[in-house]
């Protein structure tokens, strides 16, 4: 059976505004999330994939920044129409978010205990004695030995691993809809990361918890994601499954993705290949494909006019916004090592 959508991003423009005029991070973005699926939004810096996850938190700051225009419909009620005291009790509640330093969010002048148990007294309705059964339950179940010394510890006393695990148990003690996790092992090294990815994995599994995964590294698409969005310049470019994206992709920018960032899956060795050339600047935006710049394989009018989305096949999971895929097109083989990938 069909999974639910819990959030459907549609065509979502946010833009900030600053001394030398609007910024367009984000132009036009759509996306939706199943219930317990976990999509992950890939690209380089400045493509507007923490914007995007900012903003259906809310956090961007306003101003400078704003949201022009589109829905983020979560669970049938749009988050941008909401007021402040609307989205608070969205936040942590039905929505919580970890970042890639623990310390930024953790308070380093509380204990561990404490901040897992403040928002189940908060959203939860919990007693104090009822709250530190379940931050004990939720040290345990993200793998804290000994949590009843550590309940009582603060932040600094946790090694970086340690931290990392005790976010993600403040962020799940009060069973989220949605996780977003912006770039959560990127700061964590090999071993710890590869616990924390088959932790985050078995929790999607337990909790049914959906996930939006911001990440530049490919490696952990592989390991977590069910999904994958690509996004360039502000737009969403390809989306598609794992194995899709992996071992299909249509997109040049996404050939040119694979090729330069080392990918845990591939077992042989490959030489990386940089994608040459910058972003477009986003003050202002091409009309035409925002790849263009840096694409081999651009045409006239791949400058002149922003290609549509294009299903690759019925059932939709596999979109490409590319006018490699008009008609009229000349055909172009993916680069060599794209070519089925070794398919999975
Ligand atoms: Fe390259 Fe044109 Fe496709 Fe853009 S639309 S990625 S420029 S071929």
């Amino acid at each position: 059976m069909e999974k639910q959508n819990l959030l459907e991003v549609r065509d979502l423009h946010v833009s900030f505004k600053t001394y030398n005029g609007e910024v367009q991070a984000v132009r036009g973005v759509s996306f939706d999330v199943k219930k317990g699926e976990t999509v992950a939004i890939v690209g380089e810096s400045g493509c507007g994939k923490s914007v995007t996850s900012q903003t259906i938190m809310r956090l961007i700051p306003q101003p400078p920044g704003w949201i022009k225009s589109g829905e983020i419909l979560f669970d049938g009620q749009d988050l941008t129409k909401l007021s402040e005291k609307q989205m608070e009790a969205v936040r942590g509640k039905e929505i919580a978010m970890i970042f890639q330093d623990p310390m930024t969010s953790l308070n380093p002048t509380m204990t561990v205990g404490k901040q897992i148990m403040e928002g189940l007294i908060k959203h939860q309705n919990l007693g104090k004695d009822q709250a530190r059964e379940r931050a004990l339950e939720m040290l345990r179940l993200v793998g804290i030995p000994s949590p009843e010394r550590r309940i009582n510890q603060y932040p600094h006393q946790f090694s970086g691993g340690m931290r990392q695990r005790a976010m993600i148990a403040i962020a799940l003690a009060c069973a989220p809809k949605l996780l977003i996790a912006d770039e959560p092992t990127t700061a964590l090294d090999v071993t710890i990361q590869a616990q924390i990815l088959d932790l985050m994995n078995d929790l999607k599994e337990k909790l049914e918890t959906s996930t939006i995964l911001i990440t530049h590294d490919l490696g952990v698409v592989a390991e977590t994601a069910d999904r994958v969005v690509v996004m360039y310049a502000g737009k969403v470019i390809e989306t598609g499954t794992v194995d899709e994206i992996f071992y299909r992709p249509r997109h040049p920018y996404t050939w040119g993705l694979m090729g330069s960032m080392p990918r845990l899956d591939l077992s042989r060795e490959k030489e990386l290949t940089p994608i040459l050339g910058t972003p477009p600047d986003l003050l202002s935006p091409p009309k035409g494909c925002p790849f263009a710049g840096r694409c081999k394989y651009a045409m006239k009018i791949c400058k002149q006019q922003m290609p549509e989305t294009t299903s690759l096949q019925e059932s939709g999971s596999h979109q490409v916004a590319c006018w490699l895929e008009h008609p009229m097109a000349p055909a172009v083989e993916p680069p060599v090592e794209m070519v089925g990938g070794g398919s999975k």
